[in-house]
């Protein structure tokens, strides 16, 4: 089957079946773990940050982020279409009483700073404690600017807020811009990175920040029940899924380029202009076809997660230039 539903998909290489099967190991829950310890000074290294901390995933990680930085009847102001926000369960409210704030996402996907300046509340008993700006970079395969996060910094310092970044594809996001991680991670007081999506590792996110922040997250990690033991098996896919994975990130992209290109003449359907800057393409259908053409997709071999009206096809290592071909004629035999 073509795979073009999620970047999440993707099968650990026999390179890195190999790294697993003779990883040093340890407890981490004792930090004892000495993979476990490598792959976080690594990419604490990598991101310009003092510290890291492995989780399982990352709604764990962006969940512990936000358990950290603020405790019960805080709020944070988020994109209204953030991952942070719509699909992670509700799991700040629920488990940590912090409420979320959201402000719209403007066409590009920044958050509007503006609505997010007047979201944050005085000091009054009525009202929430304001302490955290959580941005998304990629945002459903955009990338954000290096300028929008240093506007969002200055907006962040001036009202006393932190500031976290939700960088899952924060990897997409620097080859696109042609920058290090540490530059698209700097104005960011802790940022959670997956290493389970375009990276490749079959496991597991990190999140970075500075030393205090970090220890206390690590605490909130064994209270949301994230404690790990022999994780050295699955940091070990994570090291070269941040060397390796990261390398060829631009090949994802060349393909989600490729595929727009060949979906673009294609009668019923219209590629969503502008958005395809990483590994995504989002296409709108002239017609509701959803649920008919997802079956005919599968008939075929192309697994896609379409909606009524569109779909988003992501690009990853699994795939290759015959797959990208083979996806567009069967598009063009269901629209002919
Ligand atoms: C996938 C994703 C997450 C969460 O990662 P999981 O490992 O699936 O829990 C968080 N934010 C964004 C933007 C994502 O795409």
């Amino acid at each position: 089957m073509i795979d073009l539903r999620s970047d999440t998909v993707t099968r650990p290489s026999e390179v890195m079946r190999t790294a697993m099967a003779n990883a040093d190991v340890g407890d981490d829950v004792y930090g004892d773990d000495p993979t476990v310890n490598r792959l976080q000074s690594a990419t604490a290294e990598r991101l310009g940050k003092e510290a890291a901390v492995f989780l399982p995933s990352g709604t764990q990680s962006n969940l512990v982020a936000l358990l950290t930085h603020c405790q019960r009847g805080d709020e944070y102001i988020v994109g209204h279409d953030a991952h942070t926000y719509k699909y992670e369960g509700g799991g700040a409210a629920a488990l940590g009483g912090i409420q979320p704030q959201p402000v719209a996402f403007v066409d590009n996907g920044e958050v509007s700073l503006e609505e997010a300046a007047n979201a944050v509340k005085v000091d009054d008993s009525h009202f929430a404690r304001t302490k955290l700006l959580c941005l998304e970079n990629t945002q459903h395969g955009r990338v954000q600017s290096l300028e929008y996060m240093q506007r969002a910094k200055a907006l962040a310092d001036q009202h006393g807020l932190s500031l976290h970044l939700d960088g899952a594809r924060m990897g997409n996001a620097a080859v696109a811009l042609g920058v290090s991680l540490e530059a698209v991670a700097k104005p960011f007081d802790s940022v959670s990175l997956c290493l389970s999506k375009g990276l490749g590792a079959p496991v597991g996110s990190v999140l970075v920040g500075d030393k205090d922040f970090i220890k206390e997250a690590t605490r909130w990690r064994k209270v949301t029940g994230g404690g790990m033991r022999q994780a050295g098996v699955l940091a070990a896919a994570g090291l070269i899924a941040i060397d390796d994975g990261f390398k060829r990130l631009g090949e994802d992209h060349e393909r989600a380029l490729a595929l727009e290109q060949g979906l673009n003449g294609i009668n019923g359907v219209s590629v969503r202009k502008g958005w395809t800057q990483t590994n995504m393409v989002w296409l709108n259908f002239d017609e509701g076809i959803g649920d008919a053409f997802t079956q005919h997709c599968q008939q075929q071999g192309v697994l896609l997660s379409a909606t009524t009206y569109g779909a988003r096809l992501v690009t990853h290592l699994d795939l290759n230039d015959d797959d990208i071909a083979e996806t567009i004629q069967v598009f063009r035999d269901y629209f002919k």
